[in-house]
Parts: C-alpha cells; sequence; structure tokens
C-alpha cells in the first residue's frame, strides 16, 4: 500500500495534482472538500451544517470529518492505498487518521506539502471561483480567512509530520507537469511500486 497526505493551503493545487496521482499511482483520492460538496448537493443535514461553515470558510469539526473518512476507509477495504486530500487539517485529524490507519495494519507513508505563497494563493482562488462557481471560492474576505484558519491550526501539521520522518517540501510555483513531476520523484523514492 502506499498512503499519501496531499498537503498545503487553499488553492496550493491539491485538487488538480491528485487526479493525475490517482491516474498514476491507482490509489484512492478521499478529498474531504469534496465530499462534504457532494453532501451539500445532496441536501443531506449534514451538508446543510457543514454548508454554514464553509461559507464562511471556518472549518468543519473534527468529529465530522474523521466519521467521514472512517467510513470511506471502511467501504475502500481493498485499495491499494489512498491519497488524502484536504484531510488532515488539524492535529485531532493527524492523530485520529493514524490510528485509523494503525488498526488496518497500515500507516502514512509520506505527507507531500505544497509551498505556495499567499498572494499567488488569492489570486489562483479566485481564477478557481469564476469557472467553479464554488461561493467560497469567490469573496476575497472568505478566501482570507480560509488562508487565517489553514496557517493557525492546519500549517502545524507540517510539523507533525516532520517529526515522524515523513515530510517532503515540494515547491508549488511552476507548471502543473513540473510540480507533478517533483511529487512522482518524492512518491517514486520511497520505493513502495
Ligand atoms: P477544500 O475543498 O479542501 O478547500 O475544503 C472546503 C471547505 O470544506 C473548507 O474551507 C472547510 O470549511 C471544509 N473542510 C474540508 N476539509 C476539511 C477538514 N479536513 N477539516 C475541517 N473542515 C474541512
Amino acid at each position: 500500500m502506499i498512503n499519501l497526505v496531499l498537503f498545503g493551503p487553499p488553492g496550493a493545487g491539491k485538487g488538480t495534482q491528485s487526479a493525475r496521482l490517482i491516474e498514476k499511482f491507482k490509489l484512492v483520492h478521499l478529498s474531504t472538500g469534496d465530499i462534504l460538496r457532494g453532501e451539500i448537493a445532496n441536501g443531506t443535514p449534514l451538508g446543510m451544517e457543514a454548508k454554514k461553515l464553509m461559507d464562511q470558510g471556518i472549518l468543519v469539526p473534527d468529529e465530522v470529518v474523521i466519521g467521514m473518512i472512517r467510513n470511506k476507509l471502511e467501504q475502500h477495504k481493498d485499495a491499494q492505498g489512498f491519497i488524502f486530500d484536504g484531510f488532515p487539517r488539524t492535529q485531532a485529524q493527524a492523530r485520529a487518521l493514524d490510528k485509523l490507519l494503525e488498526e488496518q495494519g497500515t500507516a502514512i507513508d509520506v505527507m507531500l506539502a505544497l509551498d505556495v505563497p499567499d498572494e499567488e494563493l488569492i489570486r489562483r482562488i479566485l481564477g478557481r471561483g469564476k469557472d467553479s462557481g464554488r461561493s467560497d471560492d469567490s469573496d476575497p474576505a472568505i478566501i482570507r480567512k480560509r488562508i487565517d484558519e489553514y496557517n493557525s491550526k492546519t500549517a502545524p501539521l507540517i510539523e507533525y509530520y516532520r517529526d515522524q520522518n515523513k515530510l517532503q517540501l515540494i515547491d508549488g510555483i511552476g507548471t502543473v507537469e513540473h510540480i507533478f513531476e517533483l511529487i512522482g520523484e518524492a512518491v517514486d523514492s520511497l520505493g513502495k511500486h
């Protein structure tokens, strides 16, 4: 199995790179943001509650996203591995993920952390919002809030994975192809496939 955490602030290119990674390495893609947007699209109570927070750029509660990931891991017991995209985003989520994987006799192999400066993130997200129609991608104040949430609650996870010797920093500025090459080299260096 290969289990990857694709990490980085909103707009760093996690979704774009995930799409390429799942194809190349035949992994199951688990994006909590996508799962939450699916819940909203289906009008579920969970989706309606989450939407209120997402529209403000605030993280949804840990129990909610941990429960979603637990269900997905159950559903994909025969997977060759996972890409975690937009999860974990807090220390509690990271610890829960380690525990869930340990219960299945596996673990995170590497955190691929995309590094992109804030000004570039805002520019990219506003560009994406025009195409996707995502409400949290269209308002600069909400985007700023999401970046603040990332810096205060999520960025410390870099240390969490560094302490486990699992951190690979990836320069997230450049063409999609070039960044994918850097990611591919980091995954190849695991020597697992
Ligand atoms: P994303 O598509 O990953 O940028 O996520 C969009 C929004 O969904 C975030 O701004 C949060 O409100 C919520 N969200 C997604 N993943 C998580 C998570 N792991 N923990 C808490 N909130 C999340």
